[in-house]
């Protein structure tokens, strides 16, 4: 998933003239191109200049401008990488196969709920400098709003995926009518309090069907003889 950067507006033009431009040299045969004295850096340079008037300023200056977001913007990425390793969640099976797709369709939930609490980090983080600044001495509203800023990340992350749901583990013939996980096999953080400590065992797994548990093993069918010598 493209994590959203937010873009230098100098850089932002510059790319878009570049692109505009090598959209235009793309057509061009080898000849024009040699006529032209088209290269492929060509484009790029040509939109520091064009910036550069646009700006009253000097080229080089706009490449040197250029080059510096680009760093930072590569430097965020790696923040970002680095925030969503450090929370990433535990992710609980009871020693059960997970589908692949499925495993990467939440994963890519994960990732959606990184970038949100991401963004919120430096919200935070700005609510944390207006609370403490001189210009809001012990103020209530300011300090309450933040309250529920720091609740609303608290609440998001209760909608982390936490792993296979305990009460119906995917199991065909369960899932179905599965009501804490809406038959998608999925628990969230917020719902792990509420499992009964019967259902975590890994050893022998049970389910929770109408009402009652029973051992997950009653519900898979083995393939016969017949079927696998097919
Ligand atoms: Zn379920």
């Amino acid at each position: 998933m493209e994590l959203p950067e937010a873009k230098d507006p100098v850089l932002a033009r510059v790319e878009q003239l570049r692109r505009e431009f090598a959209d235009q040299v793309v057509v061009l045969s080898p000849e024009e191109r040699a006529l032209r004295k088209v290269t492929d850096s060509s484009p790029l340079q040509w939109a520091y200049e064009q910036v550069a008037k646009e700006r009253g300023l000097e080229p080089d200056s706009i490449r040197r401008r250029c080059k510096r977001a680009r760093y930072q913007a590569g430097q965020r990425q790696k923040q970002q990488a680095a925030f969503a390793d450090r929370h990433r969640w535990q992710f609980e099976s009871y020693g059960l196969d997970i589908d692949a797709a499925w495993l990467d369709a939440v994963v890519e939930l994960q990732d959606h709920l990184h970038m949100a609490l991401f963004g919120m980090r430096s919200v935070g983080q700005a609510l944390k400098a207006l609370v403490e600044s001189e210009w809001y001495p012990n103020n209530v509203e300011l300090k309450l709003a933040r309250e529920r800023y720091r609740q609303l990340a608290s609440d998001l992350k209760g909608l982390a995926p936490a792993g296979i749901c305990p009460w119906c583990k995917q199991t065909e013939g369960v899932i179905e009518q599965c009501a804490p996980c809406h038959g998608l096999g999925l628990i969230l953080e917020c719902q792990v309090p509420g499992v009964p400590a019967s259902l975590l065992s890994a050893d022998l797994p049970l389910v929770l069907h109408q009402g009652a548990e029973k051992p997950l093993c009653a519900f898979v069918t083995e393939p016969n003889q017949e079927e696998l010598f097919e």
